[in-house]
């Protein structure tokens, strides 16, 4: 079965676990080769799944659509199992709990929906209502959260390179963002669509936090995961949409690995051909079109790249420069020709050496 069509999303790519495992001692590398083993199993309990869907044909989603737009959350505690269906502990609606991992998975939950549904006019991941289910503590100590492909999973962090993964809006909107993603623009994860994948869902992840916080785009740190690196660990988040590159450098986790520019880009066969790498080219170009602009990402940035995802003509295996070239008619269509903003799309993939 080809995995690469419906594989499981993480956050923390493969390549970075294996870095510790190679550079940790015994605890540290069975935690870490523990992590790589979680993912492995999801993707392929991912393939069935899909498999079983697929078997199954489109027969329940009718009545969706007809549900009153309003955010509807269930987090569940796996207790460090690994079971995605452990009981709910909070639903919609229901007092904080008291555990900090269930209340800021519902509390980012709730921000993502709200900035799909005020932003960009969206119901839920799906459009049409979809329950936004959670998992936290999932797995003992693992080192990543994941989009399952139906729900969010997040792990507590080792605490040696990770903290717990539901500190962070990014990471949280990010994993939601690979739903969105997969409903409206499935983009193959492998090389450079996935890249492309890797890199929306970092978009959305950024914008959702910086219109939380009400950043312009010159104001914020663009920064992705920047509340789940251990104490001690050097870098400052796990990416930098502005400076990819340069998120962390630290003799256990390695050296942040995303290049910034075309000639830069890395060939390789892992991380399924550098989804988690490549993707810093995108995200600088996205970075440059917003900062071109100026004012809120959200606004008019992210509503052309929206736009571009959802677009019938936007390719599975597209790569980056039949993306650019969308996402650059998307912007004339949007805002006419010679408009400020298809200019500052067009500025974007320029910095970054992607050719119109
Ligand atoms: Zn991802």
């Amino acid at each position: 079965m080809n995995t690469s069509r419906h594989p499981i999303q993480c956050l923390i790519p493969d390549y970075v676990l294996v870095e510790i495992a190679k550079q940790g001692d015994a605890e540290e590398r069975e935690a870490a080769l523990n992590t790589l083993a979680v993912s492995t199993t999801l993707r392929s309990a991912r393939s069935q799944a899909e498999a079983a869907r697929m078997a199954a044909g489109p027969a329940v989603v009718a009545t969706q659509g007809l549900r009153e737009p309003a955010v509807d959350r269930i987090i569940r505690d796996a207790k460090n199992t690994r079971d995605t269906g452990a009981p709910i502990v909070r639903k919609e609606g229901d007092p904080p709990v008291g555990d900090a991992a269930v209340d800021e998975a519902y509390d980012h939950f709730g921000h993502t929906w709200t900035f799909l549904f005020e932003v960009l006019a969206r119901n839920s991941i799906d459009n049409a209502g979809m329950t936004l289910d959670g998992v936290v503590h999932y797995g003992k100590n693992v080192d990543n959260a994941f989009w399952d492909g139906d729900q969010m999973l997040f792990g507590d962090g080792s605490g040696t390179w990770f903290t717990r993964m539901t500190k962070s809006l990014t990471v949280a909107a990010h994993e939601l963002g690979h739903g969105v993603i997969q409903c409206d623009g499935p983009l193959v994860y492998q090389g450079e669509s996935g890249a492309l994948n890797e890199h929306l869902a970092d978009v959305f992840g950024v914008m959702v936090h910086q219109w939380l916080l009400g950043q312009t785009a010159e104001d914020a740190d663009w920064l992705v995961g920047a509340e789940i690196l251990a104490e001690g660990v050097q870098g400052r988040a796990l990416r930098s949409m502005k400076d990819p590159g340069t998120a962390y450098d630290d003799p256990k986790l390695g050296k942040d690995r995303q290049p910034a520019h075309m000639k830069d880009l890395v060939i390789t066969l892992e991380d399924n051909r550098g989804v988690h790498i490549n993707s810093g080219i995108p995200n600088r170009a996205f970075y440059e079109t917003a900062i071109a602009l100026g004012g809120f990402s959200w606004e008019r940035a992210g509503r052309i790249h929206y736009a571009t995802l959802g677009h019938p003509q936007l390719r599975p295996n597209s790569d980056f420069r039949r993306f650019a070239r969308l996402n650059h008619r998307v912007a004339t269509q949007m805002y006419g020709a010679n408009s400020t903003e298809a200019d500052a799309v067009a500025h974007g993939w320029n910095a970054v050496g992607v050719e119109l």
